[in-house]
């Protein structure tokens, strides 16, 4: 089948993002919105937008009554999810399907397999993907927990099996923190996901985030090559690179290949991410998650291999086979993402929504912001803060760095305070530079490296 139309089941850069790929392929749009967003970005650019509820994610774009309403009424041939929100919801999924539309997306099926995080911990292991050590599966009760952790060594994390986007995950150091945070663990999973699932994984320390983007059509699976997201707040990533730097290509190719037995083994469709941290001292890496869904960081991707994963995503849809073969997709240069939100970073990262008074951009070659702004748009505060991303790329990563230090001191955004002081500092550091990072780097690095910068701006305010 082909498709002709799709609705847009999001907001904010990658609502923007997604229009522009399916005008791109002469689809048409229709961009849903809750009553905070009548004025976005992403409306004004779509051929036609439906209201579909309060500013509240939970009676708008998390809404499934509402947005399918939408689809129906408007009788578009897709639905594409973007990230966050409705992305990785299999019963979505499959409400779009039975409705007689197109999911831009994996099946329901591979979406509860591997949205589940302990089920596809044991779709990795199956499929020959090294996991991090920790529980077989769920873990029944605290006392199942406890002996798992004697087995395995302190410290270790306690994570959510439905948990996502840096939420639903414990540190835990020592046994008497494991005996208070375990119970806790349980009913904020339940509360937060209506899942109170959980599973133990070791800590792998100084670890980096190293995940491969792939791409499957049910039948043929490639990938994209990898993505380095250490540097983290919180566990959310705020600046992202690809490929990974220091990589052997030994290593990159049992990593890439792993990603993509796993794709084989489900069937994958889509364009999806197997995350993993590597230890690079031990030359291993360890499986985490996969995400069903395009990602935040995706343009990195599509700057060094200069495919379009969500043109992509939207072909594969329609029925058609991946339009490229693994042979074909080669890296060139590297490229550089900085999340700019809209947060102040000299308090705490406080959200900060306003008006924008002034906004310029730099522009030139291997430059891409993809934004939710315009300039004397209000950014409501119902949502993510995500402003938009800086993607720089060169021809290596230093030359990558020196473009993306001159279009950060381009790129103005007046009214709010926003993280770009965050990314300029970042895009000065020797270690960050060196690529002496981990994805605890950046804990210390603010209140140390930061705080000091961000003094002398008080100062100088
Ligand atoms: P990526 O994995 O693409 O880097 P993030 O982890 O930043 O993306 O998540 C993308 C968006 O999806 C964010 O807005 C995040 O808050 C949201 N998100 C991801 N998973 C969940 C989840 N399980 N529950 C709620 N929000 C989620
Ligand atoms: P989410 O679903 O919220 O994205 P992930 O399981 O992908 O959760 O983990 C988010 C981040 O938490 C990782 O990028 C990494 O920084 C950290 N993390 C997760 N698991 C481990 C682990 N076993 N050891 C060390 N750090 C981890
Ligand atoms: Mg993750």
């Amino acid at each position: 089948m082909t498709i002709r139309s799709v609705l847009i089941a999001n907001r904010g850069e990658i609502a923007v993002r997604i229009i522009r790929a399916a005008k791109a392929l002469g689809l048409h749009t229709v961009q849903v919105y809750s009553q905070a967003d009548a004025d976005s970005l992403a409306v004004r650019l779509a051929d036609e937008a439906v209201e579909i509820g309060a500013p509240a994610a939970r009676k708008s774009y998390l809404n499934v009554e509402a947005v399918l309403a939408a689809a129906k009424a408007k009788a578009v041939d897709a639905v594409h999810p973007g990230y966050g929100f409705l992305s990785e919801n299999a019963d979505f999924a499959e409400a779009v399907t039975a409705a007689g539309m197109v999911f831009v997306g994996p099946s329901a099926e591979a979406i509860r397999l591997l949205g589940d995080k302990v089920a596809a911990r044991k779709v990795a292991k199956e499929a020959g993907v090294p996991t991090v050590p920790g529980s077989d599966g769920r873990v029944a009760d605290a006392g199942e927990a406890r002996a798992i952790v004697e087995r395995i060594g302190l410290p270790v994390m306690i994570k959510a099996a439905a948990g996502g986007g840096g939420r639903g995950i414990r540190i835990v150091a020592d046994m008497e923190e494991f005996e208070r945070q375990f119970p806790q663990a349980s009913a904020e999973a339940a509360a937060a996901f209506g899942d109170g699932g959980l599973y133990i994984e070791k800590v792998i320390e100084r670890a980096r985030h190293v995940e491969v983007q792939i791409l499957g059509d049910g039948r043929n699976f490639v990938h994209c090559f990898e993505r380095e997201c250490s540097l983290q707040r919180r566990r959310q990533k705020v600046w992202e690179e690809a490929p990974a730097f220091g990589l052997t290509p030994s290593l990159r190719d049992k990593l890439c290949a792993s990603a993509v037995a796993l794709a084989k083994a489900v069937g994958y469709s889509g364009a999806g991410t197997v995350e993993y941290l590597y230890d690079e001292a031990a030359g291993a890496f360890y499986f985490i998650e996969v995400n069903t869904r395009i990602q935040v960081e995706h343009p990195v991707t599509e700057m060094v291999t200069g495919i379009d994963l969500v043109q992509e995503m939207l072909r594969i849809a329609g029925g058609a086979p991946l339009s490229v073969r693994q042979e074909d997709v080669a890296i060139s240069g590297h490229a550089i993402e900085c999340r700019i939100n809209a947060e102040d970073p000299f308090r705490d990262f406080m959200p900060w929504p306003g008006t924008v008074e002034k906004l310029s951009v730099p522009e030139g070659h291997g430059i891409r912001f993809d934004t939710l702004l315009y300039g004397g748009y209000a950014v409501p505060p119902f949502y993510d803060s995500l402003l938009g991303k800086l993607i720089v790329h060169g021809a290596d990563r230093a030359d990558c760095l020196s473009r993306l230090r001159t279009a950060l001191a381009k790129l103005e955004i007046q009214g709010i305070p926003t993280t770009i002081p965050l990314h300029v500092a970042l895009a000065a550091d020797a270690d960050v530079a060196g690529g002496r990072f981990h994805t605890r780097f950046l804990e210390g690095w603010l209140e140390t490296a930061f705080a000091a910068r961000s003094g002398d701006k008080e100062v100088a305010r």
